[in-house]
Formats: structure tokens, sequence, C-alpha cells
């Protein structure tokens, strides 16, 4: 067993499109066990810090300003291999390269505005689930 926690986000576009419910639902049809959830506003400075490994990118100031537009909705997502199969349900970061089927092929826009966000690795993860879920005690129901 490689039981693993992640973090996802459905983004702003994601909320702002009402895809909370159909994402929330891939998940749950993907046996990935909903553990914490919650909806927030982002502060610009919130989504820099949670993009802090992008801070040298191009597209960064754009990047966090998209993040801090609208509500996000943040949940943790337990199960085996948890992490690599939230990325499989989300598909490529860019829509165009996603894989039929999955998330961002079926309803982003485009490489920014991709509807979600999806922990890449168990220390990415860690740090992640840590920012928006400080001390949590991550609660099974199976
Ligand atoms: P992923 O979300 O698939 O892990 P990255 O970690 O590489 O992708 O990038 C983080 C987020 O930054 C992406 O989901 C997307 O919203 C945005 N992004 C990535 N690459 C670009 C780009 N070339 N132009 C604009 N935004 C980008
Ligand atoms: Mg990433």
């Amino acid at each position: 067993m490689n039981t693993e926690h992640t973090l996802a986000i459905v983004k702003p576009d994601g909320v702002g499109k009402r895809l909370i419910g159909e994402v929330i639902s891939r998940y749950e049809k993907e046996g990935l066990e909903i553990v914490a959830l919650r909806m927030i506003k982002l502060s610009k400075r919130e989504a820099k810090g949670f993009y802090a490994v992008h801070s040298d990118k191009h597209f960064f100031d754009s990047l966090t300003d998209f993040m801090s537009s609208g509500p996000v909705v943040v949940a943790v997502l337990a199960g085996e291999n948890a992490i690599s199969r939230n990325r499989q349900l989300m598909g490529a970061t860019n829509p165009k390269e996603a894989a039929e089927g999955t998330i961002r092929r079926d309803f982003a826009d485009g490489i920014e505005q991709n509807v979600v966000h999806g922990s890449d690795s168990p220390e990415n993860a860690a740090i992640e689930i840590n920012y928006f879920f400080p001390g949590i005690q991550l609660v099974h129901t199976s």
C-alpha cells in the first residue's frame, strides 16, 4: 500500500464556471477520498506564497493575479497513489496537450486558466497541504 495525500484546488476559473461539483465528483468517482475541504479567496500575497516555486517564471505575476481573482476550493485527497492519480485526472498543464476525458481537456480555456491544481510530489504535497490546512488532523471515512 502506498497511501498518499495530495492537495487539489479548483481554481477561480473552475469556480466561476460552476465546476466545483463536477470536479469533486471526478475525484470521488476515481475513488480518491476527500479528507479536507474549504473555500477561500486568496490574497495576491497568499497566491505568491503558494506558487513561490514559480517566482522566477515569466508567468508568475499573471498567474498570481489569476489565482487571487476569485474564490478557490482547496481540498486534500487521500488514496493509493493519490498524487499521480489526481495528476492523471487533471491532464497536462496545457489543455491542448491534455488527454481526452481529463478535467483540463474538458474544461480549461488555456495554459494558465486550467481549472485545477494538483500536487506533483509527496514533498510538495506535504508543503501545500500545510499551507492551506496547517496542523490539520486528516480524517478518513473509509
Ligand atoms: P501544473 O499545474 O500542471 O503542475 P506548473 O506547476 O508547471 O503546472 O505551473 C503552475 C501553473 O502555472 C499552471 O497550472 C498554470 O496555471 C500556470 N502556467 C504554467 N505554465 C504557464 C505558461 N507557460 N503560461 C502561463 N501560465 C502558465
Ligand atoms: Mg505544478
